[in-house]
C-alpha cells in the first residue's frame, strides 16, 4: 500500500488495483506470499475467486459490461486484483480461447474508462509499463507513427484513421482521450495472449473450476455450421482470404471490419443463410448476438435481399486480406501455399473464384468462363453501392460489437 505521502495515482498498489494487467502485479502477488495454488485452493481467497468468476461470467455475457459489477465498484485494491489474476488463470486454462478473448475486450475496456480520466502523468506511467511510449504535453499525448497504427487498425471509428491525424516528424498527436482509447486495444492484445501455465497447473484449474468452464463455454459457442442453410456452400472451394477470415475467426482472434464486411457478403452472395452467417462470428472476441443480427441484417437484406457486395480483390488486397501468397500460420499445407488462381490475370473478386471452383453464387444462373466478367466486378449487373459509398466499410457496417 501507499507509504505516506506517496502520490496515490503512481503507488504499486493503487496502480496495480486500478489496473490488474500490468507487469507489476506479478510482484506483488509475490509480496503478498500468494501462489496460484493458493489462490486456487485456500479458503482465505474464496472472495476473491467468487469475484473472479462473476468478472468472467459477465464478460462472457456481456463483454461491453464487464466493468460494470457492483461488488467490483467496492471491493478493496487486493481484491480487485486477485479477483483478476484468478479469472486470468482460469481462462487461461480453457481449453479454448474465446471466453479468454472476450474476457480480454471486458477488461480492456473498464481500464479504458479508468484511463480516459487518469492525471496526465498515470497515463504516461500505464502506457509506459504496458511497453508503450506515449509523450504526454499539455492537452495533448503523441506516438511514433508505426505504433499508433499498431493500436489504431482495429478501432472502428472513422476518426482513428491515420490519415486524419495531425503527424509531424514521425508521430501522430491526439489528444489524451484518444490515447486512452489506444491504450484500451494495447490491454486488450495483452490479455487476449493467455498466461503461461504448466500442463499440471492447467489439470488442476480444470479439474477444480469444472462448473465455472462448463458455464463459459456454454455462453461462448464455438461457431458452428447449420446443415440446412449451410448445405450449397462448398467450403473448400472459397478463396484463401475468405478461407483466412474464418480461420481468424474460429480461433477467436480479431478480424478487422472490412474483414468481418466482406465474409458476411461473401457468405450471403454464396448462398448461406442468414444463421449460418451470424454463427460465423461467434468465435470473435468481441462477438455480441444483437449487434452481429443488427448487422448481418444490414449487410444482407439491401437490395431486396441480395446485399451489399464484397469487395474486389484489388481493394482487399489494399485493406492487407488477400492471401494469395498462402497463409504461414494456416494449419494444413493447401493454406500455407501460394494459389495460382489468384495470380490470373482475369481473376479480380472472390466470388468469381469461388464460381470458377464451382460453387454458386446467388442470383446467377449459369457458371461463367475465366473470361466473363467477375462476380460484382460491375460489368455483369447494377452496382450496389456499399456502405459509406465505398467498397467496403472500414469504419463501417461489419459484424462486430465495438
Ligand atoms: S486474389 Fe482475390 S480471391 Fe485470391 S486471396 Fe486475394 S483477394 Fe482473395
Amino acid at each position: 500500500m501507499a507509504g505516506p505521502g506517496a502520490p496515490l495515482a503512481l503507488d504499486p498498489a493503487a496502480l496495480a488495483g486500478r489496473y490488474p494487467f500490468l507487469p507489476d502485479a506479478d510482484a506483488i502477488l509475490g509480496g503478498l506470499a500468494i501462489t496460484v495454488g493458493s489462490l486456487l485452493e485456500d479458503p482465505a481467497y474464496e472472495g476473491a475467486r467468487a469475484l473472479g468468476r462473476a468478472r468472467a461470467l459477465l464478460a462472457a455475457e456481456r463483454p461491453r459490461d464487464a466493468g460494470g459489477l457492483q461488488e467490483l465498484a467496492t471491493a478493496s485494491p487486493e481484491l480487485r486484483l486477485l479477483s483478476f489474476v484468478f479469472a486470468r488463470i482460469v481462462l487461461s486454462a480453457a481449453p479454448t480461447p474465446g471466453a479468454l478473448r472476450r474476457w480480454a475486450v471486458a477488461e480492456a475496456k473498464a481500464s479504458h474508462r479508468t484511463l480516459a480520466v487518469a492525471p496526465p502523468a498515470e497515463l504516461e506511467e500505464v502506457a509506459r509499463r504496458l511497453g508503450v511510449e506515449v509523450g504526454i504535453a499539455p492537452g495533448a499525448a503523441s506516438l511514433g507513427v508505426a505504433e499508433y497504427v499498431r493500436l489504431a487498425a482495429p478501432i472502428r471509428e472513422a476518426e482513428f484513421r491515420l490519415a486524419r491525424q495531425e503527424v509531424a516528424h514521425g508521430r501522430v498527436t491526439v489528444s489524451p482521450v484518444r490515447a486512452a482509447r489506444l491504450l484500451q486495444e494495447a490491454v486488450r492484445r495483452s490479455l487476449a495472449a493467455p498466461f503461461p501455465l504448466r500442463p499440471e497447473v492447467v489439470e488442476r484449474v480444470r479439474d477444480r473450476e469444472r462448473e465455472l468452464l462448463a458455464e463459459l463455454a456454454e455462453r461462448v459457442p464455438l461457431p458452428v455450421a447449420r446443415a440446412p442453410g449451410d448445405a450449397g456452400l462448398l467450403r473448400e472451394r472459397f478463396p484463401p482470404c475468405i478461407r483466412k477470415m474464418q480461420r481468424t475467426l474460429e480461433r477467436g482472434e480479431n478480424l478487422s471490419h472490412a474483414g468481418r464486411f466482406c465474409l458476411a457478403a461473401f457468405l450471403h452472395r454464396a448462398g448461406a443463410d442468414f444463421e449460418t452467417i451470424v454463427d460465423a462470428y461467434r468465435g470473435a472476441p468481441d462477438f455480441d448476438e444483437s449487434v452481429t443480427r443488427y448487422q448481418v441484417e444490414h449487410i444482407t437484406a439491401r437490395d431486396e435481399g441480395r446485399g451489399y457486395e464484397p469487395p474486389e480483390c484489388d481493394t482487399l488486397r489494399s485493406h492487407g486480406l488477400c492471401v494469395r501468397d498462402g497463409d504461414p500460420d494456416a494449419g494444413n499445407d493447401r493454406d500455407r501455399r501460394r494459389d495460382p488462381l489468384c495470380y490470373e490475370p482475369f481473376l479480380r473478386h472472390p466470388l468469381q473464384y469461388y464460381r470458377i471452383r464451382g460453387g454458386t453464387v446467388a442470383g446467377e444462373e449459369r457458371s461463367p468462363g475465366p473470361g466473363d466478367p467477375p462476380a460484382g466486378s460491375g460489368a455483369s449487373r447494377r452496382r450496389r453501392p456499399a456502405p459509406e459509398g465505398r467498397d467496403q466499410p472500414a469504419g463501417g457496417a461489419g459484424p462486430r460489437a465495438r
